[in-house]
């Protein structure tokens, strides 16, 4: 009888060898004992031999890949046999080669059943981690507690890394903690719930979101339990929103039937993409621009396209130095589908011209890719995008900015900023200098940065002010142009 000792619970490089070599010597499945390092041992384990997981194995065999692609899911399941049912597949697959298509076999069914079970965690885990700010933290720090079902910390952290590459986060959990500080991901030791924030002051912005995307006419109270199963709620603030949100969805209902509509025609509606936005990464992690502006149009991350025409992707020279950065589409920009084509983006031109920056050598995008609005009469007034849905939308600007990896980024008033360095930041405070070396593009490359105001600001000013903020504008236009020119 033979023991392993894996390094850790997801030491899939140490099972691989192990199993390696264990195959080449012919050893017998029921003839291992699999452990991990820290679990309480036997009775009867000075009697096993035991075999280094380092061990490489001298004779090479091959596998198919979907037992591989199964294997570093399974290894991720909570259960302690499923080393050994691994193990078993492995032994028996160099006897019986179409022993993975064989789904009623009970070690390849009761793989299955693991994988499934570590891919709803996973999804789960993406869906349902609800990060606050940690009170006294600066630069801020978001904190989330989750209680995954299975050992899928690490497989899962990159995911938030794309997520929310320009905000500083943990994610604690029993087992294990994550942390990303905009450089890499550090991972340690399990936490305790009361070392997560129980509440922050975005959580009543929160609230209000959950209640707004609701919608009671779709309310169907067991497929809502389906995809969020009440062993989440504990750790879930909307949670406590929804028993009243479904005692109300009738009457909510009614009075949405009874409501007319007040928002003009769509020229066209949205429809998703064929193509996803991971589908557009290629296989070095860089994205073509046109791959991006395809696959946005099929985003639906966060409620904006549901009343937007269509998204508003940037545009401009795919390998510009100067990339400028606003907060959304507007009216005009919606129904044209470009960006900075109405009265902002118009004195943005103006301004431009006067600073001697060519437009057609930049790069222009906004914060947030869909229009939001409130529809007054035939009007659609501009509303301002909220925490929620420039995170959402960070996204795509991160992908826009790595695809071009500029040599400045101009952010645009309070959202472009907020986007860019990824928390609130005073314009006037900051405005007039060159802010190195932030951190964009989730770590992949450094951008500096410059603020300054939104164009639309311009247009609000007071008339007695108007000439001395065009003139501080231009100016902020001209040390843009000299330095990105420089370089
Ligand atoms: S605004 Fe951004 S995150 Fe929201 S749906 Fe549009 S593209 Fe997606």
């Amino acid at each position: 009888m033979h023991s392993v000792t894996l390094i850790s619970a997801t030491d899939f490089a140490g099972w691989r060898r192990a199993a390696r070599h264990c195959v080449n010597m012919d050893v017998a499945p029921e003839h291992i004992s699999w452990r991990v390092q820290g679990d309480v041992g036997s009775l009867f384990d000075s009697n096993l031999s035991s075999i280094e997981p380092t061990v490489e194995s001298a004779t090479a065999f091959t596998v198919p890949r979907s037992f591989l692609q199964l294997a570093e899911l399974v290894i991720l399941h909570r259960h302690a046999a499923r080393f050994s049912v691994l193990y078993r597949l492995l032994w028996r697959l160099q006897r019986e080669p179409q022993l993975m298509t064989l789904s009623v076999d009970e070690d390849v069914a009761r793989a299955n059943a693991m994988k499934d079970a570590v891919r709803r965690d996973i999804h789960k885990m993406k869906a349902f981690v609800r990060f606050r700010e940690a009170p006294f933290t600066s630069p801020p720090r978001l904190i989330a507690w989750f209680e995954p079902q299975h050992h899928i910390v690490e497989a899962v952290a990159p995911f938030f890394m794309r997520r929310f590459p320009t905000l500083q986060w943990s994610i604690l959990t029993p087992e294990r903690s994550v942390h990303w500080d905009l450089k890499e991901l550090r991972f340690g030791t399990g936490a305790n719930k009361s070392e997560a924030p129980a509440d922050d002051a975005a959580e009543s912005l929160w609230l209000s979101y959950y209640a707004s995307i609701f919608n009671p006419a779709r309310l169907k109270v067991h497929t809502m339990q389906a995809h969020m199963p009440k062993r989440y709620w504990r750790n879930l603030p909307e949670a406590a929103l929804i028993p009243h949100l479904i005692a109300n969805a009738t009457s909510r209902t009614e009075d949405m039937l009874h409501r007319t509509p007040a928002e003009p025609r769509r020229t066209r509606r949205p429809t998703r993409s064929s193509r996803t936005p991971s589908a557009a990464v290629s296989s070095n992690g860089d994205q073509d621009l046109d791959s991006l502006r395809t696959a946005v149009q099929g985003c639906r991350d966060c409620p904006l396209w549901k009343n937007a025409t269509q998204a508003v992707f940037g545009e401009g020279r795919e390998r510009a130095k100067i990339v400028f950065v606003g907060e959304q589409p507007g009216d005009q920009e919606d129904l044209a589908g470009r960006p900075f084509v109405g009265p902002a983006g118009k004195m943005l031109d103006r301004a431009l011209v006067e600073a001697g920056v060519d437009r057609k050598l930049t790069y222009v995008t906004n914060a947030v890719k869909h229009f939001k609005f409130e529809p007054r009469g035939k009007r659609r007034i501009h509303k301002k995008p909220n925490e929620m849905e420039i995170a959402a939308c960070n996204q795509w600007l991160q992908r826009e900015l790595l695809a071009i990896k500029p040599t400045l980024i101009v952010a645009l008033g309070a959202t472009g900023a907020r986007a860019v360095f990824g928390r609130a930041t005073a314009i006037e405070k900051n405005r007039g200098r060159i802010i190195p070396s932030i951190e964009a593009a989730g770590g992949v490359h450094t951008t500096d940065v410059l603020v300054t105001v939104h164009p639309s600001y311009l247009l609000r000013v007071p008339p007695e002010d108007k000439q001395s903020a065009y003139e501080r504008f231009v100016a902020d236009l001209k040390l843009a142009q000299g330095y990105a020119g420089k370089r």
